[in-house]
């Protein structure tokens, strides 16, 4: 490890992507200085179809949170319904791939759903209570294994766009389950890097990662009975951070209810911390996980990662699949870290209360 890394770049490697970034600096930013998005009015609107009261406007749920009432009535707290944009439909019949020259194409099989997290319009992750985030996993859980289980379904990925810059034009907070008859080359890189670590070394890329994180300490944010949230030694994006479990597990939907509870509460922390850092900053995150009927490998762990979405991709980026990252991740935690430990000490008064909210439904 060079000696004077800050005034000087960086070429760093993700060893479970295999990919290469380069964390330049002296380009970089206080985090005051990324351009922020002109925030949207947010109140309940006529137009909202994720709003209570226009639960028509959306095809039915498939999944509720409601204490009285019928389905896709009012009162709820939480729904799953499919995408009325999908990308993908279970109404595309499921066909092989089809060879055409050098054109392979089958039709566009697969579900698309959405989960309305809350019926406040204005509502965000990032001041729910562990509670509201809990009943968000959850209903993550019920739905994403119950797709896993579908005909035909080989991959599901869960995940969240916050603001224009995350690439979503509804306001209301709400994240996207996509499931798909094959498995995304991005998908298969990450599993085949894994895959030779382990072959390597005979231990799991993200045991060692999380080991040596939590060892060291100056790219940690959070540590919980069950979870570490870190900046990874090679962020491709400034403040990129994850959430790994500490016990192996390869499968999102393998998540024991002590560990979903444990998870809303980091999961709040850390994106509260980096609100606190940010501002009301723009995101995507994703939660990586293993192909259906994989649940059992022992290389590869499921772990949520979180991109702000402060930088815009450039030509090299777009040239090369090389990240340019103008913030240092051990500056970056350490802003985090400061920010935690003071919302923590506001937390400790509520701690009663959150737990109260917390128990498993
Ligand atoms: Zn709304």
């Amino acid at each position: 490890m060079p000696q004077k890394r800050e005034s000087m770049s960086e070429l760093r490697r993700d060893i479970t992507t295999g990919e290469w970034v380069i964390i330049a600096t002296e380009r970089g930013r206080r985090p005051e200085g990324f351009s922020k998005p002109e925030l949207r009015e947010s109140s309940p609107r006529a137009g909202c179809p994720f709003c209570p009261g226009h639960e028509s406007q959306t095809p039915g749920e498939t999944y509720a949170v409601r204490s009285e009432g019928d389905a896709d009535g009012p009162d709820w707290l939480l729904r799953v319904v499919p995408n009325k944009f999908a990308v993908v439909s279970p109404e595309s019949p499921f066909d092989q791939k089809h060879v055409a020259g050098p054109f392979p194409w089958a039709s566009g099989f697969g579900y698309h759903e959405v989960v309305i997290e809350s019926p406040r319009h204005d509502a965000d992750l990032t001041s729910m209570d562990p509670g509201e985030i809990h009943r968000v996993l959850e209903a993550y859980l019920a739905r994403a294994g119950a797709l896993r289980r579908r005909p035909h379904v080989r991959f599901n990925l869960i995940f969240r766009n916050h603001g224009e810059q995350a690439g979503t034009s509804l306001p209301h907070p709400h994240s996207q389950i996509v499931a798909l008859p094959l498995v995304p080359s991005g998908v298969r890189d990450r599993l085949e890097s894994a895959a030779r670590y382990f072959g390597a070394t005979g231990r799991s890329a993200y045991a060692d990662i999380f080991k040596a994180e939590s060892n060291a300490g100056e790219r940690m944010i959070v540590e919980s009975n069950h979870f570490v949230a870190f900046e990874p030694f090679a962020s491709r994006l400034p403040f990129e951070t994850w959430i790994v479990p500490t016990r192996h597990r390869a499968a999102f939907v393998d998540i024991d209810s002590d560990e979903l509870l444990d998870l809303a509460r980091v999961l709040g922390q850390t994106l509260r911390s980096l609100r606190v850092v940010l501002g009301d900053f723009n995101y995507n995150y994703v939660i990586h996980s293993v192909p259906c009927g994989e649940e059992r490998r022992a290389d590869f762990c499921w772990h949520i990662q979180i991109l702000p979405r402060l930088t815009n991709a450039a030509g090299f980026e777009l040239g090369t699949g090389m990240e340019i990252n103008i913030t240092l991740p051990e500056d970056a935690a350490a802003r985090l870290r400061a920010a935690a430990d003071h919302l923590r000490g506001g937390d400790s008064r509520n701690t009663a209360n959150e737990a109260s909210q917390c128990s498993p439904a």
